[in-house]
């Protein structure tokens, strides 16, 4: 399923290349080893490459429209987000000395490395997924969360909490003062 995302270098054509595809959850968390597996999953992500050489050199300049899903971080219900954006990468072929001799140039660091006569665009558009979640998930904006006394959704349900943490806190305020 992956190795569709594989670009055969030796038959790319004069001409950029475009390619759209679309990739799911399955395939997102076939990406990552069971233990760097991201808290978000993938709902599905679509994406358009156009892809260019210059002599040794590939560039890759593409378009992701996603959909994640995560737990709200205030109510914890699962939300379902959009993300995307367009983004390019420049690749060249991996030379043995530059792999041995790590100390890279800030020109280099924007640019990523090849081996063979094969481009595999899953880790490029993973990485864009990642780099694009924001760090914090809400459902809506204006989520307004968990009772943090009762822990009801107070998006969908009612509790008489919210009157009792202020009594409390003045409550705690009185005792503070009484006690000195
Ligand atoms: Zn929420
Ligand atoms: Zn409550």
């Amino acid at each position: 399923m992956s190795d569709s995302l594989k670009i055969n270098l030796t038959i790319l054509p004069e001409e950029r290349l475009r390619l759209a595809f679309s990739e799911d959850a399955e395939w997102f968390k076939e990406c990552f080893s069971a233990d760097e597996l991201p808290e978000f999953s993938l709902v599905r992500a679509d994406v358009n490459c156009f892809i260019t050489r210059a002599g040794d050199t590939i560039f890759i300049r593409g378009e992701l429209a996603a959909q994640i899903s995560q737990e709200c971080s205030r109510c914890l219900e699962l939300a379902t987000i959009p993300i995307g954006g367009d983004f390019t990468y420049t690749l060249v072929p991996v030379k043995e000395e530059t792999a041995e001799n790590m100390e890279l140039t800030a020109q280099e660091l924007e640019t990523s490395c090849y081996r063979g006569d094969f481009i595999d665009l899953a880790p490029i558009i993973c990485e864009q997924i990642v780099l694009r979640v924001p760090m914090k998930i809400l459902c809506t904006e204006d989520c307004k969360g968990l009772c943090p006394r009762c822990g009801i959704n107070l998006n969908t349900d009612s509790c008489y909490c919210h009157s009792d943490v202020v009594d409390d806190r003045l409550a705690v305020l009185k005792n503070f003062k009484v006690k000195n």
